[in-house]
C-alpha cells in the first residue's frame, strides 16, 4: 500500500467492478450488463462489444498488457491462457485490440485438461465462456475474465458451469415456494457463501528441504516433537510479528481484488492460521477462494514463508479445513434462514429450514462425496474435524421447537437472557440462546448454515452445486405437497408440509458430541451413512439417486456425471501413488542416508570405547546401535513390501478397484512403515538427518 492510501481507497482498485462499469459504460449498456447479472439472462453481442472496448481501456490504464479467460477445470486449480491486446499494424506501429467476441468466448485447447472420458484427445477444442456474474480484475499485468469451460459438444469441462446451473435450480425452486407463500415480489433468490480458510505458514527454507511437502503437500514421515496443540497456546494467541506482517501484506493484496477478508487468528495447531471473508453470491465467493488460496501463496513466498493449503499437512496435529458457511437471500433482500424475533411462528423460516433439513438428510451421501479428496480422507474422523457421518445441529432452542413441531405440543419460545460477569465495571451483554457445536458437520449458527467438512485445499464449487441442488430438490417436494393441498386452509397445508417434512427427517438431526463412540453407534441405528474414504463413497455419485436429482434439475447430465465419477477416483489413485513414490525415495535416501550415518558413528565410538575401557559393563553406543539396527531391517522390509504393492496397484486397470487397493494396501502399507520410521527418528539426533523434524518446522516462525 502506498503511504496513507486508506482501506476504502484500495479496495477493489483492481476490479472492473459494477460501480467502475457505471462509470465508464453508456447508460443503455450498462443497464443491460446489470440487468444480466441481477437476472441471469442473456448478453447481446453488441452490448458485449461496447464492455469490451471499455474493459481494455481500463485495463490498459491499470497497466494491463494481456487479457486472460480465467476458468477452473476438474484439475481444482484455475487455468490461464494469456493474449496481448497488441495487434500491429502495416506501418510497423501496434494498436491495442479487444473485441466483444474475444470478451465473450475464448478456444483453448482442451485435451490436457481431465475430461473423464467425455472428450477423446483429438477432440481437442474446448470452449471459455465469459460469466459476467463474476467480475474481471487485474492481476500481474493481465486483465482476468472468469469463464466457464465446455467441450465442443457443450458439456461441461468445470466447476463453474455445474454451480451456474445449480444456483439457477435453487433460484427457481425457493421463488416457486415464495410465490406460494404470498412473497409475489421476489424474483430471483442467491446462494450465499462465506468459506472460512485455515492454512499452515512454514519457513520457507525448511518447506524446500522436505520431498513429501514439495511433492505431495504434507508430511509422510516425521516423529512428534515433544510439543504439540496440547497447550492450546497457540489458539486466538498474539501474532508474531513477521506473521502479522504476512497477514497484512495479503489482506492489501485480497483487499485491491475486491475479496472482502475481514477476520483473521492463529489456529489451534501450531503455525496454523484462518482467515473469513464476508460472504457473497456463491459464485463470486468460489472465484474469490480459488484466488484466496492463489494469493496465499503468492504472498507467503515474497515473505520468505511457505503457505501449506494440504488438509492433513503433519500427524499428530490439528488439520485445515475450510468452513462453507451457506444461506439464500432473495432479490427483496430477505435472509431465508433468518428465523426472526419468533422463529415458532415464522412460516418461512420454518419451510426453508424443513427444505435444508430434507436435503441434507435425503442427499448426505452426496455430500459427504462433494469434500472427498485423498487429503480430507486423513482430516475427516480425525477427533479435530467432523466425521465422516453427516448430521445436523440445530441447537438447543430449535431443537425445542422442532421437537414441539413433531409431537404437535406446545412451544414458548426463550427469552434473551443478560448475562451477569460479576463486575460492575463491564457492560451488559445478552446470551445467545443457542450455544455453539464444534463437532457438528452441519450446523445452523444463527442466520444461514455453517458446512464444515470441506478440506483446506478444496474448491468449494462441489459442496455447493450438491447443497443447491439438494435444496431445490427438497423446496420442489414441499410445494408440490403444497400445490396438491389448494383446499384445505393453506396454513393448516404449509404447516402439515413442515411437520411431514421434519417427521421424515428428523433422524439428521443430533445435537451431541460428534467425536465419539457412541455416536458412530447411534447413527449407525438411525440408519445414516458412515462412509470413510473416498473408494467407499464413489458409487454413490453414480447411484441411480443421484443421476435423478441432478438429471432431474439439469445441472449434470449422466455423461458429466460419469466423467467427474472417472476423474475422482482417477485423482485419489494419483494422490496416492504419488505419495507411495514420495515415500520411498525419502526413506531409501534421505532417511537411510540419516540412520547409516548415525549408525556409522555409534559403532565408530563404541569400537573406540571398547579400545580405551575393554571392560565397559554396558555400552549405550552399542545398544542403541542394535535397536537401530533392528529398526533398519524392518524398515527396509516395509519399504520393500510398499515397492511391490505399488507396482501391483500400478497394474489395476479398472478405476475402482484400483482406488480401492490403494486405500485398503497402499494406505496401509504406508501407515506401517511411517511407524517404524517415526519410531526410529525419535532416536536419531537432528544433525544427521537431512530433512527438518516438525519440532523445527513447527515451532521456526517468529
Ligand atoms: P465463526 O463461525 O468463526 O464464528 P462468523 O459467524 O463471524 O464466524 O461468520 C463466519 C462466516 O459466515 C463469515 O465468512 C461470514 O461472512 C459468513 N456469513 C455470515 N452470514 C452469512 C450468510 N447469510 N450467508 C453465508 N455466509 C454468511
Ligand atoms: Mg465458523
Amino acid at each position: 500500500m502506498e503511504k496513507n492510501a486508506t482501506v476504502s481507497e484500495i479496495y477493489g482498485s483492481l476490479v472492473f467492478s459494477d460501480r467502475v462499469m457505471r462509470e465508464r459504460l453508456p447508460k443503455d449498456v450498462y443497464r443491460a450488463v446489470h440487468k444480466t447479472i441481477a437476472n441471469g439472462t442473456h448478453l447481446e453481442l453488441d452490448v458485449a462489444n461496447s464492455v469490451a472496448a471499455a474493459m481494455k481501456e481500463w485495463a490498459i490504464e491499470h497497466g494491463a498488457t494481456h487479457f486472460t479467460h480465467w476458468f477452473q477445470p476438474m484439475t481444482g486449480l484455475t487455468a490461464e491462457k494469456h493474449d496481448g491486446f497488441l495487434s500491429p499494424e502495416p506501418d510497423g506501429s501496434v494498436i491495442m485490440e479487444f473485441s466483444g467476441k474475444e470478451l465473450v468466448k475464448g478456444e483453448p485447447d482442451a485435451s490436457s485438461f481431465p475430461s473423464g472420458g467425455l472428450r477423446a484427445t483429438f477432440e481437442a477444442r474446448g470452449y471459455t465462456a465469459w460469466d459476467p456474474s463474476s467480475p474481471a480484475f487485474i492481476k500481474d499485468g493481465s486483465l482476468y475474465i472468469p469463464t466457464a469451460f465446455c467441450a465442443y459438444t457443450g458439456e461441461a469441462l468445470d466447476k463453474k458451469t455445474p454451480l451456474l446451473r445449480s444456483m439457477e435450480a435453487l433460484s427457481r425452486e425457493a421463488v416457486r415456494m415464495l410465490k406460494l407463500l404470498g412473497y409475489d415480489d421476489v424474483n430471483r433468490v442467491t446462494a450465499t457463501i462465506g468459506s472460512e480458510q485455515e492454512y499452515f505458514l512454514i519457513d520457507k527454507d525448511l518447506y524446500k528441504k522436505r520431498k513429501d511437502l514439495l511433492f505431495t503437500g504434507r508430511t509422510l514421515i516425521g516423529a512428534p516433537a515433544s510439543k504439540g496443540q496440547e497447550m492450546e497456546d497457540h489458539y486466538f494467541g498474539v501474532l508474531k510479528p513477521k506473521v502479522s506482517a504476512y497477514m497484512h501484506d495479503l489482506d492489501e493484496e485480497l483487499w485491491k481484488l475486491g475479496i472482502p477478508i475481514k477476520t483473521k487468528h492463529n489456529e489451534v495447531a501450531p503455525s496454523q492460521h484462518e482467515l473469513a471473508p464476508v460472504f457473497e453470491t456463491a459464485n463470486i465467493a468460489v472465484d474469490h477462494n480459488q484466488l484466496t488460496m492463489e494469493v496465499m501463496k503468492k504472498v507467503a513466498d515474497r515473505h520468505n514463508y511457505a503457505c501449506l493449503l494440504h488438509e492433513k499437512p503433519f500427524e499428530g496435529i490439528n488439520g485445515s479445513g475450510k468452513h462453507n458457511n451457506w444461506s439464500m437471500v432473495t432479490n427483496t433482500g430477505i435472509n431465508l434462514l433468518d428465523p426472526g424475533r419468533h422463529p415458532s411462528g415464522n412460516l418461512r423460516f420454518l419451510v426453508f429450514l424443513m427444505a435444508v433439513i430434507a436435503a441434507v438428510d435425503e442427499y448426505a451421501d452426496i455430500l459427504r462425496l462433494s469434500v472427498a479428496t485423498a487429503g480430507n480422507d486423513h482430516r475427516l474422523g480425525g477427533n479435530e474435524a467432523p466425521p465422516a457421518i453427516v448430521s445436523m445441529f440445530v441447537g438447543d432452542e430449535l431443537g425445542a421447537l422442532l421437537t414441539s413441531i413433531e409431537e404437535g405440543s406446545g412451544f414458548s419460545e426463550a427469552k434473551k437472557t443478560q448475562m451477569e460477569m460479576g463486575a460492575t465495571v463491564l457492560p451488559h451483554i445478552t446470551r445467545d440462546t443457542t450455544d455453539r457445536n464444534r463437532t457438528s458437520p452441519f450446523a445452523f449458527t444463527g442466520n444461514k448454515f455453517e458446512f464444515r467438512m470441506p478440506g483446506s485445499s478444496l474448491s468449494v464449487a462441489n459442496a455447493n452445486i450438491v447443497l443447491n441442488t439438494a435444496v431445490a430438490e427438497a423446496l420442489r417436494q414441499m410445494s408440490e405437497a403444497i400445490e396438491g393441498a389448494k383446499e384445505e386452509d393453506f396454513e393448516e397445508a404449509v404447516r402439515r408440509v413442515i411437520k411431514d417434512t421434519l417427521t421424515q427427517h428428523a433422524r439428521i438431526l443430533f445435537n451431541g458430541n460428534g467425536y465419539t463412540e457412541e455416536w458412530v453407534e447411534e447413527a449407525a441405528r438411525r440408519g445414516l451413512d458412515n462412509l470413510k474414504s473416498v473408494p467407499e463413497a464413489m458409487p454413490r455419485w453414480i447411484s441411480e439417486k443421484s443421476v435423478d436429482l441432478f438429471t432431474r434439475h439439469g445441472i449434470f447430465t449422466k455423461g458429466e456425471l460419469d466423467s467427474r465419477y472417472e476423474i475422482l477416483l482417477e485423482n485419489y489413485t494419483k494422490t496416492i501413488h504419488i505419495e507411495s513414490l514420495t515415500m520411498q525415495e525419502m526413506v531409501r535416501k534421505d532417511f537411510t542416508e540419516g540412520l547409516v550415518a548415525y549408525m556409522r558413528d555409534l559403532a565408530k565410538e563404541a569400537a573406540d570405547k571398547k579400545a580405551v575401557l575393554p571392560d565397559a559393563a554396558c555400552s549405550l553406543e552399542s545398544a542403541l546401535l542394535k535397536t537401530l539396527d533392528g529398526a533398519a531391517g524392518k524398515i527396509h522390509e516395509l519399504l520393500a513390501v510398499l515397492t511391490a504393492d505399488t507396482k501391483t496397484a500400478e497394474g489395476i486397470a479398472d478405476a475402482q478397484e484400483s482406488a480401492e487397493f490403494y486405500e485398503e494396501t497402499i494406505l496401509k502399507d504406508m501407515e506401517a512403515l511411517r511407524a517404524e520410521t517415526d519410531a526410529a527418528e525419535a532416536l536419531i539426533p537432528d544433525a544427521y538427518l537431512p530433512y527438518p523434524t516438525y519440532g523445527a518446522i513447527l515451532f521456526s516462525l517468529r
